[in-house]
């Protein structure tokens, strides 16, 4: 934590930079986001779906992945603290790939305090309450039973899984609805209610960034939605004078 106490000192947020091997491009524009941008952020909050996909940690060995764990190591060892939560593609990960980066795996939601400021953050796809199908799935999918059962498969067979089960999800999105796919606003409400009522909520996954100012029980809240590394490195700044 060598940055604490800079006059400029800031953390940063980012989510849904779906990492993977065949887009070499944004693999690279993130080593070099960690390198020159997140070296000088006293945290970074990593919101989930880092990766296209997670099949275990036992796949740390794979070329693009030494790569992007050995930039996010020597991040946490000049002294930036990397905090990463779980998305819907890499909620695997755990704690081999914790250790190799020396990152902070954070539980879906967390409440943080920075810079005076009580924050809530989440990946959010536990929000798209209207997408049924998903959250049986991901109920499924989060038991520690069924974890177990699937990480005891070879890495192959895990990969061909997963692959096959993205399909099926690519194919099913197309007849979801923007709506479905999107955060339900009870649910927000209800989360923040929860949480008695922080300013600010930070979350990513449905890819439509955007700062929307809710009321909740008559208390204020700005919900922040993160931007994806599809086409340009999205990230939020926040230091003791606000969001950036
Ligand atoms: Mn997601």
């Amino acid at each position: 934590m060598n940055n604490i106490g800079n006059e400029s000192s800031h953390s940063l947020f980012i989510s849904d930079l779906h990492l993977c091997v065949s887009r070499p491009t944004i693999n690279k524009a993130f080593i070099h986001f960690l390198q020159n941008t997140a070296i000088k952020a006293e945290n970074l909050f990593i919101l989930g779906d880092l990766f296209e996909y997670w099949a275990g940690d036992d796949d740390l060995s794979h070329e693009t992945h030494t790569d992007i764990i050995e930039a996010i190591k020597n991040l946490t060892d000049a002294g930036t603290q990397v905090f990463f939560m779980h998305g819907n593609r890499d909620f695997l990960i755990g704690t081999q790939f914790s250790k190799a980066t020396n990152i902070t795996l954070l539980p879906d939601p967390s409440e943080i305090n920075l810079y005076g400021r009580r924050i809530l953050i989440s990946h959010g796809d536990e929000l798209c309450t209207e997408d049924i199908r998903y959250q049986s799935f991901r109920a499924q999918v989060r038991s520690s039973a069924w974890q177990a059962e699937f990480l005891a498969h070879p890495l192959s067979a895990r990969k061909a899984q997963i692959e096959a089960l993205r399909l099926q999800s690519e194919q099913e999105k197309s007849h979801k609805t923007a709506e479905i796919m999107d955060v339900n606003s009870g649910a927000v409400k209800a989360l923040l209610r929860q949480h008695e009522y922080p300013a600010i909520f930070i979350h990513g996954h449905t890819h439509r960034p955007n700062t929307h100012h809710i009321e909740v029980d008559g208390h204020q809240c700005k919900r922040i939605v993160l931007g994806d590394w599809y086409e340009q490195s999205s990230c939020l700044r926040l230091d003791a004078n606000g969001f950036s």
